[in-house]
């Protein structure tokens, strides 16, 4: 503490020291003027480097040195005793600026440090970005998760941290947000895919905070990598999601036999009419009327049977689903990075390619996810031998629906099932059951939509699957 007294009152003395030296040499210049112009650099020097007492000590010095070398005149010449009035207040007046900003920066340096330790110990990744999401600060676990040093990111756009196509699109987000108050994520936190400095990409959980300062914007966002969370945490959700596959498969198990049953009785009737057709075509002369009779009734059992499935299948579909209205965008991006749980090890690069502002679709968003989630999984288990693991999502608008693709680059359908595809146990894997797809089928007709896969142009698989958008009335 004593030393740092010993510095302040120091550098003023010095300062003193020099200007005296400076006054002398140019005395014969001087002739009779007070001149306290040249005080004034050794006031502003002690006043922001020591503060108040320095600055009036050096004031008080400046003083001396000018009596000193001025004698009587100082005091007979009335313009010297202006110069030196206006000196003598000026001296003060430094003083106590320069006390201010000493106090203000010292306090500044404080919340600086202050925030450091918010940022180096706090267990999310903390980002501050500024409102043309320049980062402005990077904390030790953003770090971790993404891989860049504060150094590298600091000063770069934030979205260097998202794959496409938010990278391209961040900037026109926060200038929507910042000229229309529209909220995507600000204030409500979303789960989104992020990118590290390697490229890969992992599902993260996102809430952003905003701070205003006068003539200043802030933005705080808080990530949590949800392929992190505890392993038993992840082991529950995929007992989760093995469970609704075994109750799909359950139900379905159900439905199987209960078609089986009722559909047997119109199946008889069909082959009994048309046996009896068989047996009049064979007759000596053509009885075409009671031939027809006998295609006829065949034809109306096989509508029978026909609508029996149909009402099946509504049963079925309708079953516990609760439907909401839901964003196409939102829900795929989330079906999306649930699916990316556990698909980290396995290096796959993930690009999500949706347009923006659609309409909405009325759907159980479960069942959607389920299927959504069922594709991914396919994909990701296609391509563990490709050499290049691209999986590219995303959802268009096409008239009055919502495409949703799922692409990836691994070998493509087997030649031998393109047909069957979607139908139960049809599987090409050792351990596989075969039933994702239908079940994914069953879900997407029942919601009015369709599924396909086509070959991706440049190796792969492409699923599509297309979902009505919801009437204007039915949004209210
Ligand atoms: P499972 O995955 O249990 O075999 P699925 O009904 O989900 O059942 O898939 C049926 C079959 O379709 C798979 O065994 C596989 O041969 C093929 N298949 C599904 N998705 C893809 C894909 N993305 N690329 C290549 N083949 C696929």
């Amino acid at each position: 503490m004593s030393d740092r007294i010993w510095y302040r009152y120091g550098t003023a003395l010095a300062a003193a020291a020099l200007v005296l030296m400076l006054r002398a040499a140019l005395d014969r210049f001087f002739e009779d003027r007070t001149f306290t112009i040249i005080y004034v650099p050794v006031v502003l020097f002690a006043a922001f480097a020591g503060g108040r007492g320095p600055a009036l000590l050096a004031t008080v010095l400046c003083l001396g040195i000018s009596a000193k070398s001025l004698g009587k005149s100082l005091v007979t010449d009335p313009a010297n005793l202006i110069d030196i009035a206006c000196f003598a207040i000026l001296g003060p007046i430094l003083g106590f600026m320069g006390d201010r900003l000493l106090r203000e920066s010292k306090q500044a340096r404080d919340r600086q440090a202050h925030l450091q330790s918010i940022l180096d110990t706090v267990p999310d990744a903390m980002i501050v970005i500024d409102d043309r999401g320049i980062v402005r600060s990077f904390s030790a676990a953003a770090e971790r998760l993404f891989g860049w040093s504060p150094a590298e990111i600091v000063g770069r756009n934030v979205s260097s941290l998202m794959p496409q196509p938010y990278r391209g699109e961040h900037d026109r987000y926060l200038e929507r947000y910042l000229t229309t108050g529209e909220r995507r994520i600000i204030g409500i936190g979303r789960i989104v895919v992020g990118e590290r400095s390697d490229g890969s990409t992992f599902p993260m959980e996102l809430a952003v905070g905003e701070a205003k300062a006068p003539g200043d914007r802030f933005f705080t966002g808080f990530v949590r990598d949800l392929t992190e969370r505890r392993a038993q945490e992840r082991r529950l959700q995929e007992l989760q999601s093995e469970l609704v596959h075994v109750s799909r498969l359950t139900a379905m198990g159900e439905m199987a036999s209960s078609i089986a049953h009722e559909i047997n009785q119109p199946l008889s009737a069909v082959t009994n009419y048309i046996r009896g057709a068989t047996t009049l075509m064979a007759a000596e002369t053509l009885d075409t009327a009671r031939m027809r009779d006998a295609l006829d009734r065949a034809a109306q059992q096989a509508l029978r049977a026909g609508d029996i499935i149909k009402r099946l299948r509504e049963f079925v579909a309708k079953g516990e689903t609760e439907h909401s209205l839901e964003s196409p965008v939102t829900l795929l991006e989330e079906a999306v990075a649930l699916a990316l749980l556990g698909a980290k090890e396995q290096g796959v690069r993930v690009a999500i390619r949706s347009d923006r502002d659609m309409p909405s679709i009325i759907v159980d968003k479960i069942q959607i996810q389920q299927v959504v989630l069922n594709l991914v999984r396919n994909a990701i288990e296609a391509m563990a031998t490709s050499a290049r693991r691209e999986l590219t999502v995303g959802v268009t608008k096409t008239g009055d629906e919502a495409i949703f693709t799922i692409a990836d680059t691994g070998p493509g359908i087997s030649s031998g099932i393109t047909d069957r595809l979607f139908q139960p146990f049809v599987t090409t894997k050792e351990h596989g059951m075969g039933v994702g797809l239908s079940i994914c089928r069953t879900i997407i007709e029942a919601h009015g939509g369709r599924i396909d896969a086509l070959p991706n142009p440049g190796g792969g698989t492409v699923f599509q699957f297309t979902l009505p958008f919801a009437e204007a009335g039915e949004e209210t």
